[in-house]
């Protein structure tokens, strides 16, 4: 059996994580390692290893994802203030969990980039 992922691992519990949102398809997490006050995962429940394996199929999942970002942004009143939805890819950008994320980032001024 393929090994699950740190973030499968905490969808099925043996990872203790408080899920902050749930649907059919996503959940969401606070960071373990904050970079920001705000810093959450919304993550699909699908495994998918990186955004290089992303699929035409998967269109929906990945717009859903980002709307997830968004109305949790807004549900944490940041949106008016501003935040980042980031999603690393492979190691220059410095991914090390392989099963797609986005980054939710706020609450706070941000470094530019
Ligand atoms: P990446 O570096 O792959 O873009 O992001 C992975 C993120 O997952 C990191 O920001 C890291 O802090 C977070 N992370 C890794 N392990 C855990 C964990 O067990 N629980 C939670 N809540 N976050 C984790």
């Amino acid at each position: 059996m393929l090994k699950k992922s740190i973030f499968e691992q905490i969808l099925s519990g043996e990872i203790d994580s408080e899920i902050l949102y749930e649907d059919e398809d996503v959940f969401a997490i606070k960071d373990i390692n904050p970079v920001a006050k705000i810093h959450i995962l919304i993550i699909p429940k699908k495994k998918i290893k990186t955004l290089n394996d992303i699929k035409l199929n998967d269109s929906k999942l990945i717009s859903h994802m980002v709307l997830v970002g968004k109305k949790l942004a807004k549900k944490l009143k940041i949106d008016k203030s501003g935040y980042r939805l980031i999603i690393n890819t492979n190691s220059d950008a410095g991914q090390s969990v392989f099963h797609i994320h986005l980054h939710l980032i706020g609450g706070e001024k941000l470094k530019n980039i």
